[in-house]
């Protein structure tokens, strides 16, 4: 090739550049990063489409631990804003509050209102010059060449591609434009004819290339053949060129990305080689799936189908972010759970992660076992923070139930503190949002009561009766024991008995026993049958409003 004409053309395409930008002062200009051995440099890249779903933080919090697991290692945001039309304003805000919010920090960056680290611009959009220079040195290099295909010619080789059964794209006899000759490419540049610019590749499909995955294991890709778009006509890189550009002069050490990118990853790695930069390690994540019980497979979580796809969920309902980082953790390492049984109150942080430990085939979401988990954390929480969780939520989310929680802190934090601590705390709610129905009872304002609720094997007498006897001589006890003889006395009363071994073995002789009575005074107290110590909550509510409710079934 005459590097005369390769020159002329050179400046034709890239007027914005001049000698002196060259790879090599790129390469002054961003040094490979002085840090240990082993440190690792990943990246979120999203674009700033403004929505983000679990898929995302799945990624994100893989990407955050395999940094923040090595010593000094960096977990950085570059926003891939080279599609115009999704850009959504106040999406990188939005990315950035939505992660902060699930823990996870970024230590270098774009950032709400500009960039935070050496290594930027961090918007893609902002980088143009740098993907020029690398384009420019791969079409001196012959490695690159304008194409003049019009839309209408792509579609015609398409369908020929279609009826003889061939690989569709740009290669081969297809790739029409590679071979002309200089002279009469710089002439249609001239004449002002659209262009792009593809890569030529030298590959040859039929061989094989070893290439090792951190999460998929050892592969076997074919070689590239695809002469594939590096700019489009009006100058902005593809995903190709713009990763391979970013990756290396960000120093990007390990590039975890969905599995989608695996079927051009023979493209990236002849990039890599024709640019002579020394790639970065691969993590490619697998799809986060769902179990659909009406097809009865697993499928691709979907935005349209599955509301707990949207982060937006997990704040709407309530979830505390720590419940949402274990249960990914449990989906991201098949060893996690059993860490966490040995190192049940470690900080999840201190779980030495692996990529090596990221399933292969796909992680199974189910909403089930996340709300497990969540009761679980939650049970392992303090009252304290348990009020300010549920507060912060309700602010937002609930603001009349967040005026009945603030008027008396202490109150619900008492609330909040009935069958906590202890070896076996309740597990009652996976989510804020169910905190609301679970309490309502301990506020006039919520509290009512069904008289369907009642045991109905007592006669409605019998309940009246117990009632209003146990409305005369209920009084505040000092201890579940001496207020338990209470309920027992006034079951004997009434043919119900206390000694529930001789009920077990003949319960025609009773009418019932205690534990019917105990339900009586339950739902008068709380509306439902079940519900935490009563014993506890009657002293919560005080002495005159147990009365009170007391009496006014009876
Ligand atoms: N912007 C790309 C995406 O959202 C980034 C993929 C990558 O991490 O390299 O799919």
């Amino acid at each position: 090739m005459d590097d005369k004409l390769l020159n002329e053309m050179s400046k034709l395409i890239f007027p914005d550049l001049n000698d002196s930008d060259t790879i090599e002062s790129l390469e002054e200009m961003f040094p490979p990063r002085n840090l240990p051995e082993g440190a690792k440099v990943t990246r979120m890249a999203p674009s700033p489409t403004g929505s983000m779903h679990l898929g995302n933080l799945y990624s994100a919090l893989a990407d955050e631990r395999i940094a923040h697991t090595s010593k000094d290692g960096i977990f950085f945001l570059r926003i891939e804003d080279t599609d115009e039309k999704r850009k959504v304003p106040g999406a990188v805000e939005k990315i950035i509050k939505y992660l902060n919010g699930f823990g996870l920090f970024f230590d270098e960056g774009a950032t709400a209102d500009g960039d935070l680290g050496n290594y930027g611009p961090y918007r893609q959009r902002m980088r143009a010059k740098f993907y020029h220079i690398v384009a420019r040195k791969l079409l001196l290099d012959g490695r690159a060449y304008p194409c003049f295909c019009t839309e209408e010619q792509l579609e015609e080789a398409h369908k020929a591609q279609e009826s003889a059964k061939d690989n569709f794209g740009y290669y081969g006899k297809y790739a029409v434009h590679r071979n002309m000759p200089s002279e009469e490419a710089i002439e249609k540049i001239k004449n002002g004819e659209k262009f792009v610019l593809r890569f030529r590749s030298l590959g040859n499909p039929v061989k094989k290339i070893p290439f090792k995955d951190s999460i998929k294991g050892n592969l076997e890709l074919p070689e590239n053949d695809q002469d594939f778009i590096l700019l489009k006509s009006d100058g902005i890189p593809t995903y190709h060129l713009a990763h391979i550009v970013d990756d290396h002069f960000m120093r990007t050490t390990d590039v975890v990305r969905g599995e989608e990118w695996l079927s051009t990853l023979p493209w990236h790695l002849e990039l890599w080689n024709a640019c002579g930069f020394k790639r970065p390690r691969y993590s490619h994540t697998s799809q986060v799936l769902k179990f659909d019980e009406q097809i009865g497979t697993k499928r691709k979580m979907s935005k349209r189908k599955d509301p707990e796809c949207t982060l937006e969920f997990y704040y709407t309902a309530g979830y505390p972010r720590s419940s949402v980082i274990e249960y990914l953790m449990t989906l991201l390492n098949s060893n996690y759970e059993q860490w966490r049984s040995a190192n049940q109150n470690a900080d999840y942080r201190e779980f030495p992660f692996s990529s090596s430990k990221m399933s292969a085939s796909g992680a199974l979401f189910d909403i089930a076992k996340l709300n497990d988990i969540s009761k679980d954390v939650i049970s392992r929480m303090s009252a304290d923070e348990v009020y300010l969780s549920v507060s912060e939520w309700a602010k937002e989310y609930n603001p009349e139930f967040y005026s009945l929680i603030s008027r008396d802190p202490e109150y619900s934090k008492s609330i909040f503190s009935i069958g906590r601590g202890g070896k076996k705390p309740r597990k009652d709610f996976a989510c804020w949002s169910e905190v609301p129905a679970f309490i309502s009872y301990f506020f006039d304002e919520t509290f009512s009561v069904d008289s369907n609720e009642f045991p109905a094997n007592i006669s409605v007498s019998d309940r009246k009766a117990i009632l209003s006897d146990y409305a005369k001589i209920y009084k505040t006890e000092q201890d579940n024991n001496s207020w338990f003889e209470t309920v027992k006395i006034i079951s004997e009363k009434y043919g119900f008995t206390s000694d529930m071994k001789s009920y077990k073995a003949n319960p025609d002789a009773f009418k019932g026993s205690v534990a019917d009575v105990s339900t009586v005074l339950r739902v008068a107290v709380t509306g439902r049958q079940n519900s935490p110590d009563l014993f506890a909550i009657c002293n919560l509510l005080g002495e005159e409003k147990v009365k009170a409710r007391i009496t006014a079934q009876s």
